[in-house]
């Protein structure tokens, strides 16, 4: 930790010394280290006048990257994968000092990038294939004189703001696609993920993405108002329902492309005929995974009646393998919280649980110096409780019995939000007739917690709108332009 300590220390310095460069009248940012609460260091934030220039630079840009080769935008998106392999080590301990993320879990989730390139590089030759739909169908004479051709263009100029809690995931989601699509990026990560955003920035520019089609945004959520605010041609947002509907006003006020990923409640269902080990150890995961702040982690547990007792027993079980530890340490599974202010929100929601009628299994404090919250399950839950209702972004789940399945997609889609929900049961069928009028947009059978390159992510009711990843995912930062061809007569 020492010597890394010091080549951190060094790296910090010419960061600070690039962005001096930029800007020498804004305010810093502090980044501190979340499982100790020490400063790490500061980086100078973006003003209204450095974010003007960056926007200006974009724009002046993006006809020249809208038109360089798809086959080169294709190579540097290669290259920068090999630079995450090549620094994942440095990088995964940047976003473990900042944000707190276990480290093993800091390497899975950088390398996890690279099957989403494998997609992404198969796929955009197909997904921005123009298209000359067949006119057989509306069969008239004009139409036989006529050609029709749809082709896709880039946007233009995008915004990416993204939250902390997985920084390369949902940062890369956007990025990648918006640059393969020939758009310019201006990239806002989390004042919590600051120092993981710039070293993806370096990353780019090495890899062969020009400077201007790519730029880091640096501030907290003044600097993210301004970019909502500024002359961008589509809003890719990641964070909270709350932020996102306010940037949702903006946006419509300015018709542009928007796409919200938002909160989550997420729950599961046990079946009284679901392989109950190995429910309880999925399920496990799914709560603590990333110290419980995901937007799709189990927060919410209803159990079978018939299966209530014996489920508890194996969660209890293998939740214990889910310690509190030191981030940097390569046994660590639960980290502290990236916020300073969350451990403090979660043990209001433990004290209303318990006000109402629950009881504790485990934790249900904080923990050690820093940010930390104690892995906690409270059982006896009910939707009178917070912790129930409000999204918890924390390594914290409610249990609740329930009598049948009726009972349970009725509480499963109790919910302002719909994101996920997972069903644990032996029969597909059963799972099906559930999750088929579960209202989110990812149902899970036997899983959870998890997200795919191939398939399209986004959320339902205050959990968002649009989609990333997938062709979908694609082609979301993409305008269609409809030609109608004639030949002069
Ligand atoms: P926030 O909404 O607080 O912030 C998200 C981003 O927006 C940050 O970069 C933040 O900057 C910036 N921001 C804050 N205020 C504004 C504003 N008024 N205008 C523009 N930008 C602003 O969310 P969190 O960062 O706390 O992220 C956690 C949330 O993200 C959870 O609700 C989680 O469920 C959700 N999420 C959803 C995902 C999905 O795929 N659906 C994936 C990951 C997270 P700063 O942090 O610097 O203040």
């Amino acid at each position: 930790l020492h010597v890394f300590h010091l080549d951190f220390i060094e790296w910090e310095k010419s960061l600070r010394l690039k962005g001096a460069t930029l800007n020498t009248t804004g305010a810093l940012l502090a980044i501190k280290n979340p499982a100790n609460a020490s400063l790490l260091c500061e980086i100078p934030k973006d003003t209204c006048r450095s974010l003007e220039k960056k926007i200006e630079r974009a724009r002046t840009f993006s006809k020249t990257w809208k038109n360089t080769p798809l086959i080169e935008r294709m190579a540097a998106l290669r290259r920068f994968d090999e630079l995450l392999k090549r620094d994942l080590e440095k990088l995964a301990q940047i976003l473990t000092l900042e944000m707190g993320k276990p480290i093993a879990q800091s390497r899975d989730e950088i390398r996890s990038t690279h099957s989403r390139t494998e997609f992404f590089l198969g796929e955009i030759e197909r997904a921005l294939a123009g298209e000359e739909p067949s006119c057989q169908d509306y069969h008239n004479t004009e139409m036989t004189e006529i050609r029709e051709f749809l082709e896709r263009e880039p946007l233009g100029v995008i915004a990416s703001i993204s939250a902390w809690n997985y920084p390369y995931f949902v940062g890369f989601n956007v990025f990648a696609p918006a640059l393969l699509t020939g758009n310019c990026v201006l990239y806002k990560p989390s004042e919590h993920a600051a120092l993981s955003g710039r070293a993806m920035g370096d990353l780019l520019h090495e890899a062969g993405i020009p400077e201007q089609a790519f730029q880091v945004v640096v501030g907290d959520g003044e600097q993210g108002q301004a970019l909502v605010a500024s002359q961008v041609d589509g809003i890719f947002f990641t964070g909270s329902s709350a932020t996102g509907k306010l940037i949702a006003k903006t946006a419509q006020e300015r018709m542009i492309r928007l796409q919200l990923e938002l909160g989550g409640k997420d729950p599961v269902y046990v079946c009284d005929d679901a392989d109950l080990d190995f429910a309880a150890y999925s399920i496990a995961e799914g709560i603590f995974y990333n110290s419980g702040q995901g937007c799709s982690s189990v927060e919410r547990i209803y159990i079978h009646e018939a299966v209530h007792e014996p489920f508890i027993e194996r969660l209890q079980y293998h939740s214990a393998a889910w310690q509190i530890g030191n981030p940097l340490e390569d046994t660590c599974k639960v980290g502290p919280l990236a916020r300073e202010e969350q451990p403090a929100f979660l043990m209001t929601q433990v004290e209303d649980a318990i006000q109402k009628g629950a009881f504790v299994l485990r934790g249900g404090k904080r923990g050690r110096d820093g940010y930390f919250f104690e892995p906690t399950l409270l059982a006896n839950c009910n939707h009178s409780m917070r912790l129930m209702q409000e999204e918890s972004f924390g390594p914290i789940a409610g249990l609740a019995s329930v009598p049948n399945d009726q009972a349970a997609l009725t509480l499963m889609n109790d919910t302002t939000y719909g994101l996920t929900a997972a069903v644990y049961s032996r029969s597909k069928e059963r799972a099906r007739r559930i999750l088929k009028d579960v209202e989110a947009a990812t149902v899970y059978w036997n899983c959870c917690d998890r997200v795919s390159p191939r398939l399209p992510w986004g959320g339902r009711k205050d959990s968002g709108m649009g989609v990333t990843l997938s062709v979908e995912g694609l082609r979301i930062f993409t305008r269609t332009k409809a030609w109608h061809l004639r030949d002069t007569p």
